[in-house]
């Protein structure tokens, strides 16, 4: 259980704000920053491997940075996937021909 720095009332330890006076909380001094973003996510698009090793290595200290690079090597990995497919299709629709 977690309190809060500004008021001490007690607040969950996943709350990021105070329930009570709305202050923001800090509970791991270790998080420099995780603002999450854009570029981390089109980083783990362009490369999907460096995308999934962020999103294991940050998954505790930066939740929302490491979703933004997850997020992003998913959604490249299912474009590569469907892209496979697709081609995989039109090859063998080609090859009935
Ligand atoms: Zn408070």
């Amino acid at each position: 259980m977690a309190y809060c720095k500004h008021c001490g009332a007690r607040i969950d330890d996943g709350a990021n704000v105070c329930p009570e006076c709305g202050t923001i909380q800090n509970n791991n001094p270790q998080t420099t920053k995780d603002e999450g973003g854009f570029l981390w996510g089109l980083l783990g698009c362009c490369i999907p491997i460096v995308g999934l090793v962020l999103f294991l290595v940050w998954r505790d200290t930066k939740p929302k940075t490491s979703k933004a690079a997850g997020i992003g090597a998913l959604v490249s990995v299912i474009v590569y996937v469907l892209f496979y497919v697709l081609a995989a299709v039109v090859g063998v629709g080609v090859a009935m021909y």
